[in-house]
């Protein structure tokens, strides 16, 4: 079946409000047209992000009634870490609340100022992370990543030539560990090859140098390579995360994505003495340690798996049948609409991302988030003047397990309806904005003058 149909039924329901044009239209005013600003509760479908936002199953609910709250040797830890150790093969798990947490107990024990980190992308927490270290978070992702219309099956994979230049030029005494995001969240959700993978490890082992994985989306990253990597098909799932996790030395995890939880994540590793460093027990109640090892086993569930990645493919495969511009191929865990294609009318300078994520909630009360100018124009502080992002991006992110295909078809049709008459949305026009991640704060006002057309130069 191209696309299957949920494999699991409704339980419990949580009910979600229509809300009228109008009110919609006042909240946006209110909000300084950020959809941070915007009440979940006047949200209709909500796209803003599918990390921590999963349904749990009911073995994770009754999980979570047999919590062991001692304050040491709590069973529920004994069963993360043989499910962690199972699937991941590395001998120590450190749970944390989130995956940011990881990520600085990891960067804040081995990272020195001067040194740097490869990557094939950060995400934006592994970015801030090691800079807060005074380092260096460096890209180094095949450059077919950043062209929206390119299709290959492995997008998210490292460039192995720049890589190895990078090793070169920097020293190796100077990159403590080389990262990979599986699957890349920030190139797109695309995945990682098993091949890249292992000649990655290749490459490193002549440095010497460790492999960590930022493992988020492991599963869909496994997913992809049953799918599209050739001697993978008949494998299953598990023994493919399996093989992926052996060639590297440890890895990082928000259990937020997924590990199937609202709230999680861990740190796992090889290195004793790297091990010996972390002084903590996670921050996590005994009852949350189990809905995440429960999760880990579920994500893994093949019929689940194809459910989740053919839902997002749903959603990517009606948008592009219907001409609306999206990032190409569509990736595991959300679909990105092409705004500088879907409003060529609005100039960078005017947020069209923004502005198409405005128009999104107003008319049909869906929430997807911004990733363009707004979240990483940078003033250029020689000549006064914004240096736009080459991407601008809306993001519609899918939370697992939570919306059926029916809401899903509800997004579509709106959209490919608001693309037939996307002339009518204007740009929009900063009003504030704070020093640091503006995107969380900014407000703006809508320009009400008729759009001005695209200048060659901006
Ligand atoms: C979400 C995410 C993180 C950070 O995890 P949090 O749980 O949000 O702290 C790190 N890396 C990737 C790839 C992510 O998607």
């Amino acid at each position: 079946m191209k696309f299957p149909s949920e494999p699991f039924k409704i339980k419990v329901v949580e009910p979600i409000r229509r809300t009228t044009h109008e009110e919609r239209d006042r909240l946006l005013r209110e909000a300084g047209y950020n959809l941070f600003h915007v009440p979940a509760q006047s949200v209709y479908v909500d796209l803003l992000t599918d990390s921590g936002t999963s349904a749990m199953s009911d073995d994770q609910w009754a999980g979570l009634m047999l919590g062991d709250e001692s304050y040491a040797g709590s069973k529920n830890y004994y069963h993360l870490e043989e499910t962690v150790r199972s699937i991941f093969g590395y001998k120590h798990v450190i749970p944390t609340h989130q995956g940011r947490m990881a990520e600085n107990l990891l960067f804040s024990t081995i990272v020195k100022s001067g040194m740097c980190i490869p990557n094939n992308i950060h995400v934006d927490t592994t970015r801030a992370n090691v800079e807060h270290q005074g380092a260096q978070a460096l890209d180094v992702v095949i450059k077919e990543a950043y062209d929206p219309h390119c299709e290959l099956p492995f997008k998210g994979n490292m460039d192995l030539v720049r890589l190895e230049e990078a090793i070169n030029r920097v020293g190796r005494n100077r990159i403590p560990l080389v990262m990979l995001t599986i699957t890349n969240n920030s190139g797109g959700g695309q995945p990682v090859s098993m091949d890249n993978i292992r000649q990655t490890r290749a490459l490193l082992n002549r440095y010497r140098i460790p492999l960590f994985f930022d493992a988020c989306r492991f599963a869909e990253n496994c997913f992809f390579v049953k799918e599209r990597e050739l001697g993978y098909a008949s494998k299953s799932i598990l023994d493919i995360a399996r093989e992926l996790f052996s060639y590297g030395d440890g890895c990082i995890m928000s259990a937020k994505k997924d590990g199937l939880v609202n709230i999680g994540g861990f740190l796992s590793l090889n290195n004793d003495q790297w091990a010996q460093g972390f002084p903590t027990y996670g921050g996590l109640a005994g009852r949350d340690l189990e809905a995440m090892a429960r999760g880990l086993h579920e994500v893994l569930d093949e019929d689940y798996l194809s459910f989740r990645v053919g839902q997002v493919r749903y959603l990517g495969e009606l948008l592009d049948q219907a001409g609306v511009p999206i990032l190409k191929p569509i990736g595991g865990h959300a679909v990105y609409l092409n705004a500088k294609e879907f409003l060529p009318h609005i100039q960078q300078a005017q947020f069209p991302a923004q502005a198409l994520v405005a128009a999104l909630y107003r008319e049909y009360g869906i929430r997807g988030v911004e990733i363009g100018t707004v979240m990483f124009g940078k003033l250029d502080s020689a000549t006064g003047r914004t240096i736009h992002p080459e991407l601008e991006m809306v993001r519609l992110a899918i939370p697992r397990r939570v919306y059926t295909n029916m809401q899903i078809t509800y997004v579509a049709e709106s959209i490919i309806e608001l693309y037939r008459w996307r002339e009518r949305i204007h740009g929009l026009a900063l009003t504030y904005e704070a020093p640091v991640l503006r995107h969380f704060t900014a407000r703006f006002k809508e320009l009400e003058e008729k759009p001005l057309v695209q200048q060659a130069a901006s």
